[in-house]
């Protein structure tokens, strides 16, 4: 009967809820351990300027191998996030971004990183003065006489900006007299008030990949990627297309004169090794 299908859907749903809680308890009791057993890794993706064919650029990835299996960061950053854990995570990732830059530079290789920031991480005043405080802990850490700012880039959320906080702003901006950069990423998925494009101290602009990804089906949705990529010439923002997979998108993207582009059509997301190696073949130094 109708009511017994409706008992058996609260059913269902209700274990789904139990497998998302159980799921959930899982990560929270393995992550930290997780972390104090290098389980963690840094990946790269290129992001390529399609005007002259190079990688300028990559994002920072988070991945978590853990007993055989791999757990996405779709599902271990809100759990991160829920617990706080966060906190200790992103400094880790500096600290292995730091690293990266600084083997780059040494190299001779002109290639910036951008790096994923949670709005977590700068909940409370607390929390924001210790963002300062260890990045510049990681900076006296490496040893380096020179820490190369301005080939780092910090991805933010629309959602960290729309709390029109001051003192996110000022903190914002002590970063970028160093020559820090600030991208917004997942950009048009957050709200839709762009005020903050204006009050906030922010470089680029990054269009989420649901748009990208929705270009070839009709022109609506190419003249919103249209209005960003204007509207981020009117306000002199970098804009990076994300997740380009296929020709068609990369016309459109490209036909729009956005030239920093992200995706699978060119790249997958790969281990240092192998981006290492990406970039001294692109140097022309060969392979390591
Ligand atoms: P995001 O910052 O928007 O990163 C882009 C995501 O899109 C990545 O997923 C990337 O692998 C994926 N992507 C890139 N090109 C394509 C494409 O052509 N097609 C498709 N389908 N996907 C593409 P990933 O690595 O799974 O990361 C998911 C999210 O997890 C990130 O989204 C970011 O919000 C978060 N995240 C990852 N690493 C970190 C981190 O170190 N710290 C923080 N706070 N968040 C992180
Ligand atoms: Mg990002
Ligand atoms: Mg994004
Ligand atoms: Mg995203």
């Amino acid at each position: 009967s109708a009511k017994e299908k409706g008992r058996n859907g609260f059913q269902f749903f209700d274990q789904q809820m139990q497998l998302k809680a159980e799921r959930t308890a899982y990560i929270h009791t393995h992550i930290k351990a997780g972390l104090e057993n290098n389980e963690f890794e840094l990946y790269y993706q290129p992001i390529v300027n399609i005007r002259t064919a190079t990688i300028h650029r990559a994002e920072v990835l988070l991945r978590w191998h853990h007993e055989g299996e791999f757990i996405s960061p779709d599902e271990f950053i809100p759990v991160a996030e829920q617990t706080g854990f966060i906190v200790q995570l992103g400094e880790w990732v500096r600290k292995e971004a730091f690293k990266t830059i600084d083997l780059f530079s040494q190299n001779q290789l002109s290639v910036d990183l951008s790096v994923n920031v949670s709005t977590m991480e700068f909940w409370s005043p607390e929390l924001q003065a210790r963002f300062l405080a260890s990045f510049d802990d990681t900076v006296r850490e490496l040893g380096l006489d020179y820490f190369p700012y301005h080939m780092l880039t910090l991805e933010i959320t629309e959602s960290l900006m729309m709390q029109q906080h001051t003192n996110i702003a000022n903190l914002l901006q002590t970063l970028r007299k160093r020559g820090i950069k600030v991208s917004v990423d997942d950009f048009g998925t957050g709200y839709s008030s762009l005020s903050y494009l204006v009050n906030f101290p922010v470089d680029q602009i990054k269009i989420d990949k649901a748009f990208v990804q929705k270009l070839t089906d009709g022109h609506r949705h190419i003249a919103i990627v249209e209005a960003i990529a204007s509207l981020s010439r009117s306000l002199d923002l970098t804009v990076t297309a994300e997740g380009v997979e296929t020709k068609e998108q990369l016309a459109i993207i490209s036909g729009n004169q956005i030239d920093m582009v992200q995706g699978y059509y060119f790249y997958r997301p790969m281990p240092k090794r192998e981006f290492l190696n990406l970039l001294f073949e692109q140097a022309g130094y060969g392979l390591l």
